[in-house]
């Protein structure tokens, strides 16, 4: 990028100095001309015995030369204008194709890790499980671990699906009415059991809305899942859901790392994580929350997030009763 930077600013330069240099010589050429006429109309005319003819042709001259002064300026600058118009949008399409293909990038090397390190842990333990006599709880430990992990690699493959889908306009948003409250609770619920102590939960019973369950309980889900994968393991986790002005307001509130203000609008982007793949230490792959924001408008709702206090961050969905 550095370097197309410079070979484009360079190019730049070049041009605009080639234009400046055409300028000069135009404008020394259109002096020669002038005073090359200038000469032959005092040796034409003598201006003591013709003064008015020779007055008339003085000014011809100098209109003449005028005008082809303006022509020259004229067509540089729109020459000039186009030039940097181009400029500017061949430097911008080309940065955001290659920030796009880093995001890409990144994601590829994200999901390849995603999908290898799970299935990894599962043969382990499995192989684990085949080769040696355990005892009960290590291997009730062994199998929780595994589908701890096998959730997770469901809970990707279902994003990666989704997101396919919902590209393409193939996805059919379900509107049926259902409980938003117990949606939550049993979200929370599951969370609670694979990470205990954990979460805690106020959730104000009742609240019915029209919509999407799978694509709402995935919105949820992801939420829930960042929230533990930025967070340290000693910090709780809150969940709330209140009812006001005829809206449901979820709200999930860490005590993690927390995120910059100029990352919080960029983060519901497809692909996008915080950081680079070399300092970031949690793994992702950047569709979660792009998910959960499409999910949500498509709910006629909104996503926030804001600073929790004293760390941490709150994402808050508002979603229509
Ligand atoms: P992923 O978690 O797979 O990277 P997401 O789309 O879910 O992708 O999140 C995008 C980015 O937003 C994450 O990479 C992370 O940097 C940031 N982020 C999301 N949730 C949180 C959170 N609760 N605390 C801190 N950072 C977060």
């Amino acid at each position: 990028m550095r370097f197309f930077t410079s070979v484009h600013l360079l190019l730049l330069t070049y041009i605009i100095a080639i234009i400046v240099f055409w300028g000069i010589s135009l404008q020394k050429q259109n002096t020669r001309i002038h005073e090359l006429q200038l000469n032959t109309l005092r040796s034409q005319v003598d201006s003591t015995q013709y003064p008015a003819i020779y007055a008339r042709s003085l000014e011809t001259l100098k209109h003449s030369r005028s005008a082809r002064t303006a022509q020259y300026v004229g067509e540089g600058a729109t020459f000039l204008i186009v030039i940097l118009i181009g400029a500017v949008v061949v430097y911008t399409s080309f940065s955001r194709r290659i920030r796009l293909s880093r995001q890409q990038n990144n994601f590829m090397l994200s999901v390849t890790h995603e999908l290898k390190s799970p299935i990894a842990a599962i043969k382990l333990n499995l192989q684990t499980l085949e080769k040696h006599q355990l005892n009960e709880d290590k291997k009730k430990q062994l199998l929780d671990r595994s589908i701890k992990e096998s959730n997770r690699l469901n809970d990707l493959c279902n994003n990666m699906l989704l997101a396919s889908q919902m590209e393409g306009g193939m996805y059919k948003m379900a509107r049926e009415p259902f409980d938003l409250s117990e949606l939550i609770e049993d979200a929370v619920e599951d969370y609670a059991i694979r990470y205990p102590r954990r979460f805690g939960q106020d959730i104000t019973g009742g609240c019915k809305i029209a919509g999407d369950k799978v694509m709402l309980h995935m919105a949820i889900n992801n939420l829930l899942e960042n929230a533990i994968k930025y967070t340290p393991g000693d910090k709780p986790i809150s969940v709330t859901l209140d009812i006001k002005n005829n809206n449901a307001i979820l709200c999930v509130k860490d005590q993690g790392t927390g995120i910059p203000d100029n990352e919080k609008k960029k983060i519901f982007n497809k692909f996008y994580r915080v950081g680079n793949e070399e300092s970031r230490k949690s793994k992702g792959t950047g569709l979660g929350l792009y998910l959960t924001n499409k999910i949500v408008l498509q709910h006629k709702g909104r996503i926030t997030v804001r600073n929790n206090t004293p760390t941490g961050s709150v994402f808050e969905i508002c979603l229509p009763v």
